[in-house]
């Protein structure tokens, strides 16, 4: 059957309103049965439901509007059952607002990546991905239905179904298969959503290297978004991007810092997910308006004063960098946090700035 022919309409996608443009960049609003966030919007990975280091007022605080939990680890620890008992995914987590959810097509590709037995991926076949748990490394079974009955099982604002990785099945001989498994697993995802959730599904597409492609992809996946997986340092989006129709949901999930997730912005990425800001911070490296500064070593005196001067977080309201050195120094998990927390509020202020900006113009 032609993939084609299973598509129901669209539940969600006029929503979302784009409110400017500028070239290929634009603004809008995305309202949620928890908020409305206004785009473009950072979104930080919690993988396990938490921020590392931070709590969930300090990320509300760093100006950050939705979070994005991983829908591999979550229903394995401490499961969709014990979540549910507990009422549900953001009392859980104690996080109010929207939650993206994503149902590990990028957990799976980073794990696998890494090389270890737990997350490895045992196997890609039509019917989804077979793969090692990366809590104790039994063998699990994932499809686009699967996927999107746990994500609405767990509460899931958004929804990024299991999607095809490309990079498993994506060399250049084989392209052709690559695009009907993506096809038929978003068939599958859309066919497996019950309507009763207000659940927005942003569908995966990836490795799109040409108009010809991108119409393809447009055409057989009318989506509420899509969803894309930066798995190099220069993903080529931009014919995919120009296609897709204009009001849906791009999402780019990424582990860039502030260089890349500006390129994402100017694309015109409507949300965007990185843990680059704490993974960063556990090096004791600072976002600035100037570049990433190191504050590992000794005190230095000429440095005095916070990391940012126009920073309103907490860490550069209340301190100056010699005692951030200091942590880093004596090796106190404190360091990392005051770094996370500027580093979050340096990314968000990235995103509003970005937002007003183009608003004004
Ligand atoms: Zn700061």
């Amino acid at each position: 059957m032609d993939s084609a022919s299973l598509w129901q309409p669209h539940l969600t996608s006029e929503r979302f309103e784009i409110e400017a443009t500028r070239g290929s960049a634009r603004v809008g609003s995305l309202p949620t049965p928890h908020g409305t966030v206004l785009t473009p919007a950072f979104c930080p990975r919690a993988d396990e439901g938490i921020v590392p280091g931070l709590g969930p007022d300090e990320v509300r605080q760093a100006g950050v509007a939705l979070l994005a939990a991983s829908g591999l680890d979550l229903p394995l620890r401490p499961g969709i059952e014990s979540i549910q008992r507990l009422a549900g995914i953001h009392r859980f987590v104690g996080w109010p607002g929207p939650l993206l959810v994503d149902a590990g097509t990028q957990r799976l590709c980073e794990l696998d990546a890494a090389g270890g037995i737990h997350g490895r991926l045992e196997r890609v076949d039509a019917d989804g991905v077979s793969y090692a748990s990366p809590v104790d490394g039994s063998v699990r079974r994932i499809t686009p239905a699967s996927s999107v009955e746990a994500l609405e099982a767990l509460g899931a604002d958004i929804a990024v179904p299991l999607y095809d990785p490309g990079r498993t099945l994506g060399t250049q001989n084989r392209r052709g298969e690559v695009r009907g498994l993506s096809a038929l697993w978003a068939a599958a995802a859309f066919r497996s959503r019950t309507g009763n959730t207000g659940l927005m599904l942003v569908g995966g597409v990836q490795d799109v290297r040409n108009r010809d492609e991108a119409a393809w992809y447009a055409a057989k996946l009318p989506l509420d978004g899509y969803a894309f997986l930066a798995v190099s340092r220069t993903p080529r989006f931009g014919p995919l991007l120009e296609i897709l129709p204009a009001a849906t949901v791009r999402y780019l999930a990424t582990a860039g810092g502030p260089d890349e997730l500006a390129i994402a912005l100017a694309a015109g990425f409507d949300l965007v997910s990185s843990d680059a800001p704490w993974r960063d911070a556990r090096e004791g490296l600072a976002y600035t308006e100037r570049g990433t500064v190191s504050l590992k070593g000794p005190p230095i005196v000429a440095e005095r004063g916070p990391i940012e001067a126009d920073c309103l977080c907490y860490t550069c309201q209340a301190l100056e960098r010699p005692y951030v050195r200091h942590l880093f120094g004596t090796h106190e998990m404190l360091g990392p946090r005051l770094v996370s927390v500027h580093n979050l509020a340096f990314v968000a202020r990235l995103f509003a700035r970005f937002r007003t900006d183009l608003l004004r113009a």
